[in-house]
Order: structure tokens, then sequence, then C-alpha cells
């Protein structure tokens, strides 16, 4: 009869004992998704922070300001244009060539050159957008003459001799004014 009850009496007495356990586990579990969360926000800050100035120092070292000014100073000048027909025009600068207003022939910018012996010589050029967008003189061409690369230098028609541009680079020119006007 004892052995009965003994046996009865342990089973409901090792529920009890089982129960603390889970919810001890609980607990720590509780305890132990804190402490991770906290440490993953941290990092997570501190990857954010990182990304950050890794774009501002990305963004700082882009070349990209220098050519959008410098496409604006193109589009923002007024340059002289002379067509095929000779007909000559004032208009803002542009990469591709610009058709007369009077003629609708092909016209290209002009600027001046100068030969030592026999003065200023109009020199048309044609620009071209480099791999980076920025604008720069590609060809040039004295009087109908053919168009040659820009890197070449510049010789008189008459002489032959090499000749100096009057403004350095017109878009320099228009860089200096720019400064000295603002
Ligand atoms: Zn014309
Ligand atoms: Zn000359």
């Amino acid at each position: 009869m004892d052995r009965s009850h003994t046996a009865r009496l342990t089973p409901p007495d090792d529920p009890p004992v089982d129960r603390p356990h889970p919810a001890r586990r609980h607990t720590v579990r509780i305890v132990r998704r804190r402490i991770p969360s906290r440490a993953a926000l941290l990092s997570l800050l501190t990857a954010m922070a990182a990304a950050a100035v890794a774009f501002a120092a990305w963004r700082w070292w882009q070349p990209a300001p220098t050519v959008a000014v410098y496409q604006r100073t193109l589009s923002d000048v007024e340059m002289s244009w002379r067509c095929e027909a000779g007909h000559s025009f004032t208009a803002s600068g542009q990469v591709a060539d610009r058709p007369c207003a009077m003629c609708d022939q092909p016209a290209y910018p002009v600027i001046g050159y100068e030969c030592k012996q026999h003065g200023p010589v109009e020199v048309a050029v044609r620009f071209t957008s480099g791999p980076d967008g920025a604008p720069r003189m590609s060809q040039l061409r004295v009087n109908h003459g053919a168009w040659f690369p820009a890197s070449d230098p510049v010789r008189c028609p008459q002489c032959g001799a090499p000749m100096v541009p009057k403004p350095a680079d017109p878009l320099d020119a228009l860089n200096r004014s720019k400064k000295k006007g603002g």
C-alpha cells in the first residue's frame, strides 16, 4: 500500500520541479535577446556613419562640380560664329555645329589668332564632349582650309608661322571675365 502511495505521490512532484526550469530559460532568453539587439544597433549605427563618411568623401573627390561649371560656361558664353557663306553672328557656345540664321549653312565659333607679321586671323573651332562630359576644342580651321586637330600648332595662312591665340583659351577667358564680374 505504501509503495503505491509513494508511486502516486512522485508523479505530481515532478511537474513542479520541471516548471521553474522553462520559466528560468525564458527570462534568460529575454535578457540574452536585449544584449545582442543593442550591439546590433550600435554596429548598424557605426556602419551607417561609416557609409555616410565614405559617401561624403566620394562626393568630395568627384570631379563632377568642375565639369558642370565648365559646361555652363560654354553654353552661357556669347561667341562669334561664322557660317560657310561668311555670315557672322553672335550666339551662345555649344558643342554641336549651329546652322546659320541667314542661309542655314553650318556655322562654327570663331576665335582670334595673331601672326606677328600679318596680324589677326580668324580661326574656326569645333568643340567635342570629352569622356567626362566636359567640352574641349577638338578641331581648328584657318579660313576655308582643312580641319586639323586642336593640339596641332595654328599656322598663319600667309607665311606658315605658328600663330598665338589672342585669348589663350576662349573658355579660360570666359572664366576670367566671370570671376571679374562676380
Ligand atoms: Zn550664312
Ligand atoms: Zn603670317
